[in-house]
């Protein structure tokens, strides 16, 4: 069959090919297909709602000639924003948090976009906060339209329309379960409803263990584009409007080492290199797909490609450097397999006297992190403290205010060599397991001298 022949870019959004996972699917009774979304013009399923809220505002007259897109968002939708609105001649002003990677910035001022960096990790209260600041944006740019992919009907309205249909059709009606990661909500919702007015789906949400979506305490995780973050400090935190959770009929949920391995396993024995919301959903479907049989047709959606992601989860480095590949790879013994101290960690709105009680007689600091249970996730770490730094300090003084810097971490997969690298001249530093800090590693347990004093 030679390709289709499409009369603008906007005609090779949708209409993605499905494609059958041959070898992780072992031992499975159903088929599993990927619906590609990667092959969109833009290299996301976000192509398809970009594309569906741009013509529905410029229905409504919400968008008119000469006016400026405006939209909060750190990656896809933002690319497929504006390559629609550039190929339709309006301006594209994308807000992006500054922890965006630097090539995804680049994609979008490839793509002719503005891009207004703001910082990330704030509150959803606080002005700046990346939707925030773009709706104030829209509202003070003259022609201004904020996109608004959480609260737009057309976004899951895009899915409907396209997504549902094409699956329909593509599996011949056969379709038994659709499964498929949260962001907005808008793909799973709209497949889904559209999918379940056509025959007996079940919906199959998927999200990252610790999102708030499948009932996660809402603190970091490593996948890009999926799940719901929940500030600590955040006072209201809705969930999106178009996250439907009637759609669904159960969320799973999938710890990022498993996102991770997946992402490799697609890659090097399905020759699939996808994004990490692909491997999530796969990690999954696979599950899901135990209880099935033979007659049960799996559709999963693949919103995108690992190309964005080269340098994370298909980086053995940064897999390492935060725990997540912890086989040994002939490079000698591995830090995780040193003997560890346990490390508290120490609330940020704890006061010093709390904070000693905690710390005991432990050798090194502990890490001071936003205010929430369980081990410490690197970004909501704020700084480090020390027993020996509260000597004399009074007990109701707030430990917040003696707070230093943070010593090195090491990563529990990285070897022996690198973290006496890393340590310098660091009495101690902190190991990191599965994305969280697992404990603390001592000079004396790396095998170096105790004593930093210079040798004169
Ligand atoms: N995966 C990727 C890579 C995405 O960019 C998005 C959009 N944030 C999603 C999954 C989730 O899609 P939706 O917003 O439709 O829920």
């Amino acid at each position: 069959m030679p390709g289709a022949v499409h009369e603008s870019v906007l005609d090779a959004i949708g209409a993605t090919p499905l494609i059958r996972l041959r070898r992780l699917t072992e031992g499975l009774a159903p088929r599993i297909y990927l619906k590609a979304e990667w092959q969109n013009a833009g290299g996301s399923v976000k192509d398809r709602a970009a594309l569906a809220m741009i013509r529905a505002a410029e229905a409504s007259g919400d968008l008119r000639p000469g006016g400026v897109v405006v939209e909060g968002t750190s990656g896809n939708t933002g690319i497929g924003l504006a390559l629609v609105g550039g190929f339709l001649g309006y301006r594209t002003v994308i807000v992006v948090p500054d922890t965006t990677a630097a090539e995804k910035i680049a994609a979008l001022r490839a793509y002719g976009a503005e891009v207004v960096p703001t910082p990330g990790g704030l509150t959803r209260e606080d002005p700046r906060h990346v939707n925030n600041l773009a709706a104030r944006l829209a509202a003070e740019t003259p022609g201004g339209w904020l996109a608004d992919q959480y609260g737009n009907p057309a976004n899951p309205q895009a899915h409907r329309d396209t997504t549902a249909p094409e699956i329909w059709e593509q599996t011949g009606g056969r379709v038994t379960c659709l499964v498929a990661g949260i962001g907005t909500g808008g793909t799973l919702s709209g497949t889904g409803a559209a999918l379940k007015e056509l025959g007996p789906v079940r919906v199959v949400g998927v999200d990252p263990e610790t999102s708030a979506y499948g009932g996660g305490d809402g603190s970091p995780y490593y996948v890009e584009a999926i799940g719901h973050y929940r500030h600590p400090d955040t006072v209201d935190d809705p969930w999106p409007a178009n996250w439907d959770r009637a759609v669904a009929d159960e969320v799973v949920r999938v710890d990022d080492r498993t996102t991770m391995l997946t992402a490799r396993h697609l890659a090097r024995e399905e020759g699939l290199l996808l994004g990490g919301s692909s491997a999530t959903a796969v990690a999954g479907a696979l599950r899901v797909a135990r209880d099935l049989g033979p007659d049960d047709v799996v559709v999963v959606i693949a919103p995108d490609s690992g190309r964005a992601y080269l340098s994370k989860y298909f980086d053995d480095g940064w897999l390492r450097r935060l725990g997540f590949l912890t086989e040994a790879d002939g490079q000698g013994p591995l830090v995780g397999e040193l003997p560890l101290l346990e490390v508290p960690v120490v609330r940020a709105s704890w006061t010093v006297g709390r904070a000693r009680a905690a710390l005991g007689e432990l050798p090194g600091p502990a890490p001071v992190a936003r205010d929430r249970e369980g081990p410490a996730a690197p970004s909501e770490i704020l700084g480090a403290v020390t027993a020996g730094a509260l000597e004399g300090v009074a007990d109701d003084d707030p430990v917040r205010d003696h707070a230093t810097a943070q010593p090195p971490s090491v990563g529990a997969g990285e070897g022996i060599e690198t973290a006496r690298e890393r340590l310098g001249d660091a009495g101690a530093a902190w190991v990191v397991r599965d994305g969280r800090v697992a404990g603390l590693v001592t000079r004396a347990a790396l095998g170096l001298p105790e004593s930093l004093a210079p040798a004169d």
